[in-house]
């Protein structure tokens, strides 16, 4: 109650352009009406597909070869005005943007079984003390909010220090991961959700996912704001 009454009293700001937001968020309708969707993409590990393919077509390297996961979730393209919003949040630790970004997400999520938690895709423990705050962790909090679905900062952890991603060949990328990633499932847990910002070769993202399966979780999926166009 008190909630929505700041709400009208406080609109919200647009953090990419600074009108007044909508829904009572720090986004407006038109830069909302502008996230760039990730259409058509493969239902699989959300790899943009050419213009002309139907949605939900199965891409080549998933048909071939089906990746640990279920399934990544990345509603937008990592484009204008949606990577403003996870540049704001990464580079500059504006945490709104956090926000934003997770109840975005959280408007995303498909119907059918939920995951029974969301777990941040990890940063080293050196690299966060470094860093001060992972982005991916305010991604999930706000995501976990608006979603009522627990999350857990600290049970996926990354236990190896791995090289910068750029620059590196597909190859280098899965080599330089490999075995980076440990989940506690004391809770047991059989259905779980890593939740990062970017999928970009989706190294990373099978990389968690591997790790929650030696856990012994069944269902894994990854929800990320965007996609870039590299296939996993
Ligand atoms: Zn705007
Ligand atoms: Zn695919």
């Amino acid at each position: 109650m008190v909630y929505k009454f700041l709400e009208q009293l406080f609109p919200g700001q647009c953090l990419v352009c600074g009108q007044p937001g909508v829904q009572g968020r720090d986004i407006c309708a038109t830069c909302l009406e502008e996230l760039p969707r990730n259409r058509p993409c493969c239902p699989c590990c959300a790899a943009p597909l050419p213009s002309w393919q139907a949605d939900g077509s199965l891409c080549g390297s998933c048909s071939a070869k089906p990746p640990p996961f279920l399934r990544i979730i990345a509603p937008w393209r990592y484009e204008a005005p949606l990577d403003v919003l996870i540049q704001q949040l990464k580079f500059h630790r504006r945490l709104a943007a956090g926000r934003l970004l997770g109840e975005l997400l959280a408007g995303e999520i498909p119907s059918g079984p939920k995951p029974d938690l969301l777990v941040p895709v990890p940063q080293h423990p050196r690299q966060l003390r470094r860093k001060g705050f992972n982005h991916s962790s305010e991604i999930a909090l706000f995501l976990s909010r608006a979603s009522g679905i627990p999350w857990s900062p600290w049970r996926l952890k990354k236990i190896r220090e791995t090289r910068s991603q750029h620059r590196l060949s597909r190859k280098e990328r899965q080599d330089n991961l490999r075995g980076c990633f440990h989940f506690d499932n004391s809770g047991a847990y059989r259905h779980v959700a890593a939740i990062d910002d970017i999928v970009t070769t989706g190294a990373t993202a099978r990389e968690a996912a591997l790790a929650l399966k030696r856990a012994g979780v069944e269902q894994i999926e990854i929800w990320a704001m965007a996609r870039t166009p590299e296939k996993c």
